[in-house]
């Protein structure tokens, strides 16, 4: 980084200064400053947060640090990182004038409410994984990534963004570096053993995060920094406390990020594509644009009779709209939005039970195949060619009770089994020969894909099935008291 900061700002160009600042109450100490609570006099007297460190008492590669800190939030623009409105020098001390966050920190957060649920602990996550990935598009790692770090603001909906850039770094410098910084419990093994690291610690800081979102307390909780490093060296494995249970996909990130081998830890790509996150249906405005998209071609290939590619539209909508139902904060739009989603819900449901006619519970009546398995007879000869191959068999047989499921609206076991069955038929695929056999094999593993995805659409909605109760429950929990 080799933008200068002009040390004269604030003092010599009239821009402002702390007499500009009413300074209220501090809102929190860090390791080397304290934050006020402050409003901006004359004006519109916004609220803001000063951080404020004394320059007198730092080291040369603290200030340093803090220097990189002001440089970075000068360019990092972001709903998810804390925006920097400012900085002056004044009387040997640094301060930074940033967005005020009113829902504190997230560590106060977790400690309120002794852990989170995962539908809670997905939106904070989601959003840090939005952060994270704009700073690696900007080849920026943050380095000292913990709860206390993570600020949270309540308006217009409760909002992460990531604070602290104080030991942040762009990629190349930090690169093998082997500085100790951060905090010793969010801190991965890597650098805690003294070994080379790279941006991937990052991603072990927000696995002890997400872990302390679940459970309330860091996976290697310790009284004592040795103890810490013990259970680091012997690799002890980080368990789920007994009690508490997790879904699998949720099981799965929070494991694939706490690997102590960097080599062995999740990449920031598959964090960024992870099941549990979903980034790809996040409420943002661009998604707003594809779920209504999704609307239109939904309304089309329904008007035009293609059922089965409208239930397959609708579902993929709705998994765009839940989320963003659940994250409208204004009461009006919420209500309107509820309604048309309640619609898209119903006709999906109409769409796949029209789908599924004739099934009536019967696996091999030739009527659903038409309409879900393509052309029945190519079907049936994909069950015939497969005889010999006892793997193929018994994972066809999988989709199609997957299928009975999904009629019968069994939506949980119906993604089981057609992800059990798909996890067997997709390796199958890459070994079998070309044939007919590999090309109806195709055609089926498209089509239970799509369901599979269908599916999703449908569960997505629960979190709006029973509406007023379900989202009333999930407002309460986030609402800060
Ligand atoms: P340090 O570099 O000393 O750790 P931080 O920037 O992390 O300083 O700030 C210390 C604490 O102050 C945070 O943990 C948080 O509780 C509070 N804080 C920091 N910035 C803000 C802000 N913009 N709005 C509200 N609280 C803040
Ligand atoms: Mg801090």
């Amino acid at each position: 980084m080799t933008t200068q900061l002009n040390k004269s700002k604030g003092e010599n160009m009239g821009l402002p200064t702390l007499n500009d600042y009413l300074i209220l109450e501090k809102i929190g100490t860090g390791s080397y400053a304290t934050v006020h609570r402050a409003v901006r006099k004359g004006g519109n007297r916004e609220v803001v947060a000063i951080k404020c460190v004394d320059s007198t008492i730092l080291s040369k590669s603290a200030i340093d640090n803090l220097l990189t800190e002001i440089n970075l939030l000068q360019i990092l623009k972001h709903n998810n990182i804390v925006e920097m409105k400012d900085f002056f020098w004044h009387e040997g001390r640094i301060y930074i004038v940033m967005e005020y966050c009113d829902g504190g920190d997230l560590s106060s957060f977790i400690k309120r409410k002794s852990q989170l649920p995962e539908t809670i602990c997905r939106k904070f996550l989601q959003q840090l994984a939005l952060a994270l990935r704009y700073l690696r598009s900007h080849d920026v790692c943050h380095l000292d990534l913990k709860p206390q770090n993570l600020l949270l603001t309540r308006k217009p909906v409760l909002t992460l963004k990531v604070g602290d850039f104080g030991f942040a770094q762009y990629l190349s410098t930090s690169e093998s570096k082997f500085t100790m910084c951060g905090s010793p419990l969010y801190m991965a093994p890597e650098i805690l053993l003294r070994r080379e690291y790279d941006a991937r610690v990052d991603l072990w800081s927000v696995g002890v995060i997400m872990y302390e979102c679940l459970f309330g307390k860091a996976p290697y909780s310790s009284s004592s920094l040795e103890e810490l490093v013990e259970k680091i060296k012997s690799c002890k494995t980080i368990e789920i406390p007994k009690g508490c249970s997790v879904s699998p996909e949720c099981k799965n990130l929070l494991m694939s990020l706490l690997k102590h081998d960097p080599n062995e830890r999740l990449s920031f790509d598959d964090f960024f594509a992870h099941e549990f996150l979903d980034l790809a249906h996040a409420p943002t405005e661009e998604n707003h644009e594809k779920a209504i998209a999704l609307i239109q071609s939904a309304v089309k290939a329904d008007t035009e009779g293609d059922i089965e590619e409208a239930f397959h539209l609708y579902s993929e909508a709705l998994r765009y709209f839940i989320p963003q139902l659940t994250n409208e904060a204004d009461h009006d739009r919420r209500k309107h939005l509820r309604v048309r989603v309640n619609e898209y819900i119903n006709r999906a449901e109409k769409l796949k039970a029209m789908c599924m006619a004739g099934n009536s519970g019967k696996l091999e009546s030739s009527g659903r195949k038409e309409l879900l398995q393509g052309t029945s007879f190519g079907y049936q000869e994909l069950r015939i060619l497969s005889k010999s191959t006892t793997d193929m068999a018994s994972a066809l047989e999988m989709g199609e009770v997957g299928e009975q499921y999904l009629a019968e609206g069994n939506y949980d076991l119906a993604l089981e089994k057609l992800r059990a069955c798909l996890g067997i038929l997709v390796p199958l695929i890459n070994k079998e020969p070309p044939g007919r056999r590999r090309e109806l094999l195709n055609q089926q593993i498209e089509i239970w894909l799509t369901q599979a995805e269908s599916i999703k659409g449908l569960l997505a909605t629960r979190a709006v099935d029973d509406s007023p109760k379900e989202s009333k429950h999930l407002q309460d929990q986030c609402v800060l008291q």
